[in-house]
This record gives C-alpha cells, sequence and structure tokens, in this order.
C-alpha cells in the first residue's frame, strides 16, 4: 500500500476537516492506484481540503490533475448551530461560511497548488457540463440523499472502466450516522457495474467493471 510523505501527512492533519488519518490514508492508497489509469481524480466536498491534498499528491505523482468540486458555502449539518459548524471558517464580510480560503492555504502549505484545479459551484452543475473521462470518483459531498443521488447520476456516468469509486461515510447502522452514502453505495453495488475492493472504517472502494445504471 502506498503511503504519503511525512510532510504530505503533516499537511493532512493541521488542515480542518472530518477525515481521520486512517481512512485518509487507504483514500490516498486508492487513488495512487487509480492514478494510474492517467486520467483525472474528481473529489465532491473540497470543504478545507484536507483529503484533496491527498488526491493531488496521487495526482502529482502520476502527472493527472485531481479535480475538486464545493460551493464552499457548508453542507446542512456545517450552519451555524448545527452539529458541525466552525465558526472560523465564516466570512464576516457576508456572514456565510467560505471554506474557499482555508482550501487554497491547505494546498499552498502542500505544495501542491499545481495539481488541483478547483471548481466552485454546486456538484450537479459542475457535472452537467464535464465531459473528460475520470480515473476517480470520491463522494465526499452533501449528505442529504437529493445530494448524494445527484452525485452518483453526475459523475459516476464519467468514472472509466477500471477506475475507483470510493464514498466516505458508509455506515450501515443508522446509530453511527446518516444513511445517504451507505444508499449511493448500495446502489453502486446493486448496478451491477462495481466490484469492491477492501474498505477502511467509513471509506468505500468500489472498482468500476462495466456498465452502472
Ligand atoms: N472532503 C472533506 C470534507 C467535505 S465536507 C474532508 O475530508 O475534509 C462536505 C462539503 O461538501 C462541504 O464543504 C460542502 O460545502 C460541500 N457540499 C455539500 N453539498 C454540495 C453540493 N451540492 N455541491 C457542491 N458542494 C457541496
Ligand atoms: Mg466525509
Amino acid at each position: 500500500m502506498s503511503i504519503p510523505a511525512p510532510e504530505i501527512i503533516a499537511a493532512f492533519e493541521a488542515a480542518k476537516g472530518f477525515m481521520p488519518r486512517h481512512e485518509g490514508l487507504a483514500l490516498y492508497a486508492a487513488a495512487v492506484r487509480a492514478a494510474r489509469l492517467g486520467l483525472p481524480l474528481l473529489e465532491v466536498g473540497t470543504y478545507c481540503g484536507r483529503s484533496t491534498l491527498l488526491l493531488a499528491d496521487a495526482a502529482r505523482a502520476a502527472g493527472v490533475t485531481a479535480v475538486t468540486v464545493d460551493h464552499h458555502r457548508g453542507s446542512e449539518e456545517q450552519q451555524p448551530g448545527w452539529e458541525y459548524h466552525d465558526p472560523e471558517v465564516v466570512d464576516p464580510h457576508t456572514g456565510r461560511i467560505d471554506t474557499l480560503p482555508a482550501f487554497r492555504r491547505t494546498l499552498h502549505a502542500a505544495g501542491l497548488e499545481d495539481h488541483v484545479l478547483a471548481l466552485v459551484g454546486r456538484s450537479p452543475q459542475a457535472a452537467a457540463v464535464w465531459r473528460a473521462p475520470l480515473g476517480l470518483v470520491f463522494v465526499d459531498g452533501g449528505h442529504t440523499d437529493e445530494h448524494a443521488s445527484a452525485d452518483y447520476a453526475g459523475w459516476v456516468p464519467h468514472l472509466a472502466e477500471g477506475g475507483l469509486l470510493v464514498v466516505h461515510d458508509v455506515f450501515p447502522d443508522p446509530a453511527d450516522g446518516g444513511q445517504a452514502p451507505y444508499r449511493l453505495y448500495l446502489r453502486a453495488l446493486e448496478s451491477g457495474g462495481f466490484a469492491e475492493e477492501p474498505g477502511t472504517g467509513s471509506l468505500r472502494v468500489l472498482r468500476r467493471t462495466g456498465p452502472a445504471s
């Protein structure tokens, strides 16, 4: 299994975000495998770049680009008064969440800006104009069924055969967390177009083997 260099792990640990280290290492290993296809790696849900920098480092090593999509206004559960709110990412000028500055600082600190294309906007809108085949689709955006199913419908058709669909926050037991990412994962498995590879924690890895519905 490929492991990031110590300075990349340090940048990951220093970045704000919602991914524990063991899942980050599994994401990185998946990205290194997927990058061998020579196609871009796509992330939905940039936040402050904690997971993005792992995709970026794998992309850098393979000479491909990491693409990351986020409107940077935060998910439902990150809004003021909700469980995952962080007042430090509120823009004092607008009073709205804005994670774009923190994201840029994360990538700059890791020296990986040149390997990332950041799309600022809603995932379905980005998917609607996207045309290139992808080596990896990492879904870690909105956790409602509406968002998760739009992410699946928008991005999975672009995933090349042999490419990896990686889903974060998959909790089969509702007591552990919301069910939308789990349902997305089940939908991929039931489509018949994926074979499951070993996962870690709530991170699931599926390899595209054929057409998915
Ligand atoms: N991958 C990050 C965490 C992402 S948190 C990490 O590991 O640290 C989820 C992000 O998805 C939030 O930043 C939120 O703004 C974004 N998001 C939610 N719904 C979205 C949508 N429909 N389009 C684009 N971004 C969305
Ligand atoms: Mg997540």
